[in-house]
């Protein structure tokens, strides 16, 4: 008769409420603790978890195995194929008198958010916390007593409520008992490498402190360049929870201690992770956005052309246009792509080829290490003009301008896209276009899949369904 720790996306053993709760239970009831992950590669596949994420998992997993022996905890893995297995497997478990009680903490997404409800009125001995984000989900509302559907005024009640709210990380986690042996820990999955990105809180943590020390204070200016890699690259992170957002904002304090009650060189960043607050606390809110369904309704007017050789061209990075291609590419080769490329290549994909965002959103979720439903939705609708807190339909990016802008020396380009590594920096940021001249930017390159003048028209028109109806 065990208490259980059930694992899920806060792979970490500091700041994590639920498994400190679970070590105190068992201490006060002097009950053995393990702890446990429930694989389940068939949701994996249903939800096009990414090979580089589910890489990632097994080695976060095998450094908390070892991290976890050594405060006598020990974590076991099994196999369970599906959400619906793993209630299975707990109330198995339960009946055989293995568990006492499990803690756990939610998580936002609507099938995950089901099987916990299951569970809870089942009566199974299950105890959550809500930790992922700052400050839980539906405790952030108007003065109607609504989620916001807007970000601005969201985060101006966000702040407020934050100012009463304490910040500080909880302490280490101690010793349960004497050390144990690590179980090796394998899922039984397709994993491509993420070996790029290093594993453990310890390699988290001094990322993020070299963040805060060297680039947090001129972020506000320079994240939007992504060849200056100064934005903090902690999504894989926060994603499957080796850091926890209380310990970014703790961290965030240290420099700038104001941060929430005033504006701050830590205002951008601040700002971010209550991006990040906002998509979660909108998933719980509108569950239809964990179901593939526009948050805007008109948006269910659009007639997206959907040319399979076109997605399939921006998939591999051969459009034409050198910003949208080196963006592609470095997602297709480092698993991680920087917001303003990915905010580029959406609008390209949704508004100069007119491909449905659900394309674009799923292709990413297969690629990304830090895939993330909230982020990835939230991202893909308002690029699209879909969503809530809508970029107006008419807004579309010039991928050319955005190139010249953020890009001006093509430096980024150059290194995804080796084919342009000798073409100078003038000619880089338009379309590979053939003219009488010859090819506009060069021969080795992909010719432009699209003219952007046409393209912006076509997208006009075809958009302004959604054009609201006094
Ligand atoms: P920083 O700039 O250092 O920001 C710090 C943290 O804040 C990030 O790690 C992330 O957790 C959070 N954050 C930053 N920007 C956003 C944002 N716009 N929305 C929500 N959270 C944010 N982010 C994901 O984590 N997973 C995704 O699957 C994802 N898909 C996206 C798809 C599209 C089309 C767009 C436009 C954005 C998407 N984002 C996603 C948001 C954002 O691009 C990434 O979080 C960011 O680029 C990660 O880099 P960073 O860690 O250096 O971020």
């Amino acid at each position: 008769n065990s208490v259980i720790f059930w694992f899920r996306n806060d792979l970490r053993i500091s700041d994590n409420q639920a498994l400190t709760q679970a070590k105190e239970y068992a201490d006060k009831h002097q009950l053995p603790l393990h702890a446990i992950y429930l694989a389940t590669p068939a949701q994996w596949q249903q939800h096009d978890q990414a090979p580089i994420q589910l890489d990632f998992i097994e080695r976060q997993l095998n450094q908390l195995s070892q991290s976890l022996a050594q405060l006598g905890i020990p974590l076991s893995m099994f196999n369970v194929n599906d959400f619906q297995a793993q209630m299975d497997w707990l109330i198995t478990q339960q009946q055989d008198g293995h568990i006492k009680q499990v803690f756990a903490g939610l998580e936002p997404e609507w099938n995950e958010r089901q099987r916990d409800q299951t569970l809870l009125d089942s009566g199974f001995p299950i105890t959550f916390t809500d930790e992922h984000c700052l400050l839980p989900p539906m405790s952030v509302k108007n003065q109607h007593g609504m989620m916001y559907k807007v970000f601005t005024p969201f985060k101006n009640r966000w702040r407020e409520i934050m100012q009463s709210v304490p910040v500080e990380p909880l302490g280490k986690l101690t010793a349960f008992a004497a050390p144990t042996q690590a179980q090796p820990i394998t899922l039984n999955c397709d994993k491509t490498s993420s070996q790029q990105w290093p594993t453990g809180e310890k390699a988290a943590h001094q990322l993020l402190r070299q963040f805060c020390k060297q680039n947090l204070a001129d972020y506000g200016e320079q994240r939007d360049y992504p060849a200056l890699h100064v934005t903090s690259q902690l999504s894989p992170y926060l994603a499957i929870g080796i850091l926890s957002p209380r310990q970014c904002l703790a961290a965030l304090l240290a420099e700038f201690p104001n941060a929430i009650v005033e504006k701050t060189p830590a205002e951008m960043w601040l700002n971010e992770l209550i991006w990040r607050e906002f998509y979660r606390h909108l998933l719980v809110a509108f569950p239809k956005l964990s179901r593939n369904q526009n948050f805007n309704a008109l948006a269910n007017n659009i007639q997206w052309q959907n040319n399979p050789t076109d997605f399939q061209k921006w998939c591999d990075g051969r459009t034409g246009y050198p910003i949208v291609d080196a963006a592609m590419r470095q997602l297709n080769t480092t698993g991680w792509m920087h917001n303003r490329l990915r905010m580029i290549v959406a609008s390209f994909l949704t508004k100069h080829l007119l491909i449905d965002w659900r394309w674009g959103e799923q292709y990413f979720r297969q690629k990304l290490i830090d895939g993330d439903l909230a982020a990835n939705n939230g991202g893909w609708q308002w690029s699209a003009g879909t969503g809530c807190d809508a970029q107006p339909y008419f807004r579309i990016f010039n991928p050319i301008e955005q190139s010249k802008k953020f890009d001006p020396d093509g430096k980024f380009i150059k290194d995804f896209v080796p084919e342009l590594a000798d073409v100078n920096a003038k000619q880089l940021h338009q379309a590979n276009t053939f003219t009488e001249k010859g090819y506009l930017i060069s021969e080795q390159y992909p010719l432009s899949i699209i003219e952007h003048k046409a393209a912006r028209e076509r997208a006009m028109a075809t958009l302004s369904v959604m054009k609201k109806q006094n």
